[in-house]
């Protein structure tokens, strides 16, 4: 944890976090956009899942 409070490493490939190059989605922070739908992707896949036990 830094100064801020703002996560310091992206979401889905936890690389870390520049000052300028970051992307902010749905309440989680990106390296790239390409990172944010990775992770949309993952998370769709969790959901089915989730989905097809419940
Ligand atoms: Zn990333």
């Amino acid at each position: 944890m830094g100064i801020d409070t703002r996560a310091a490493a992206c979401t889905s490939c936890s690389k870390r976090l520049t000052r300028k190059s970051w992307y902010y989605r749905n309440g989680k922070y990106f390296c790239k956009r390409r990172c944010f739908e990775t992770e949309q992707a993952k998370l769709a896949e969790a959901g089915k899942e989730a989905a097809k036990t419940a």
